[in-house]
């Protein structure tokens, strides 16, 4: 798919971001002050092309954490790094039916997928298995940057530091998998580092504009459309945007995949990112969030997005 008249769609974006603006229902997550003082009124939104083009609306520089959409980064990091099968002997592809931090496994004693935090905490345990923690981080880190190009990604330690201290449910959820048997490298493994890692990867910072970048990345195979440098293998890029589709918006997952008909992943910060395959990346970014956790904002824009554009997987029957 082509975008013929850039101008006209960037004007039609435009008449999208100001006609959601309106929306003021939700709320901003409460669980650490970082997020809390988060100011409701943000919202930003950028996208770019895969040849490059670019457009950012409102807050698109305010910056914010990834959270939960870090996850779908991590997830083709470490599948470019060890492959599909190496990920998937310990976790699943299923939908959870339940919530992000439940405490449940499937039939099979693994977690249901790598967008919740059973699993995100496996893939995390992934990352460079042997490495020193340190350098585990720059390795991950240094993935986010050539994702992002030329655009800013930073770490948000007070982020981090609120997320360690608040984090009963995902040390109860790691020691459930320890008991069951769910780390590939329980023996030289220490769990609290593991789990400082995971809310580490929460914790990186950056904008609307970067992470338009880095969708945009995804949508163009793994190659930067800006540096074109591939940061990330196909298949990769193909896996998560695959799991991105079924499982990437909390439990909202189905009526977004129903209704909008891309992948994406949200975080409870209020970032969104989608991804149109071969064509664009986009962020939105929006802290007041529905009971699902996605930001109201986020998907209102996007189900108005898509009743403008024909993007949706199965508009072109
Ligand atoms: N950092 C939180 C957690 O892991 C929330 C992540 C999110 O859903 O965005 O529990």
């Amino acid at each position: 798919l082509e975008i013929p008249q850039w101008r006209d769609f960037v004007a039609k974006v435009k008449d999208i971001f100001e006609e959601t603006k309106k929306i003021n229902e939700g709320d901003v997550a409460r669980y650490i002050p970082q997020l809390a003082r988060q100011n409701p009124k943000w919202f930003g939104f950028s996208m770019c092309t895969i040849d490059g083009s670019r457009c950012h609306l409102g807050d698109s520089k305010v910056p914010f954490c990834l959270q939960s959409v870090s996850k779908a980064f991590n997830y083709a990091a470490v599948s470019t790094d060890i492959g599909y099968e190496a990920i998937h002997k310990y976790i699943g592809h299923e939908p959870s039916g339940r919530l992000f931090n439940e405490i449940c496994l499937d039939s099979e004693m693994k977690p249901h997928n790598p967008m919740i935090n059973a699993g995100a905490i496996i893939v995390t345990s992934l990352i460079k298995t042997k490495w020193p923690m340190a350098e585990r981080f720059d390795f991950i880190i240094e993935k986010y940057r050539k994702l992002a190009g030329t655009y800013p990604v930073e770490f948000n330690n007070a982020t981090f530091l609120s997320e360690r201290d608040t984090a009963d449910r995902n040390y109860a959820l790691a020691y459930f998998m320890k008991e069951n048997k769910c780390f590939p490298h329980s023996e030289i493994m220490n769990l609290r580092e593991e789990l400082e890692l995971y809310f580490q990867l929460c914790s990186l910072e950056c904008n609307c504009e970067t992470l338009s970048v880095m969708a945009a990345t995804l949508a163009n195979g793994g190659v930067n459309p800006l540096t074109y440098v591939r940061c990330m293998s196909p298949e990769a890029c193909r896996d998560a945007l695959s799991l991105m589709f079924s499982c990437g918006m909390y439990d909202l997952s189905g009526r977004f995949a129903f209704q909008v008909g891309l992948p994406a992943k949200s975080g409870v910060s209020g970032a969104i990112m989608v991804v149109i395959p071969s064509v664009l990346g986009m962020s939105i970014f929006s802290p007041l969030l529905d009971r699902t956790g996605n930001s109201t904002r986020g998907v209102a824009f996007c189900r108005n997005f898509i009743k403008h554009f024909s993007f949706h997987n199965y508009d072109h029957l």
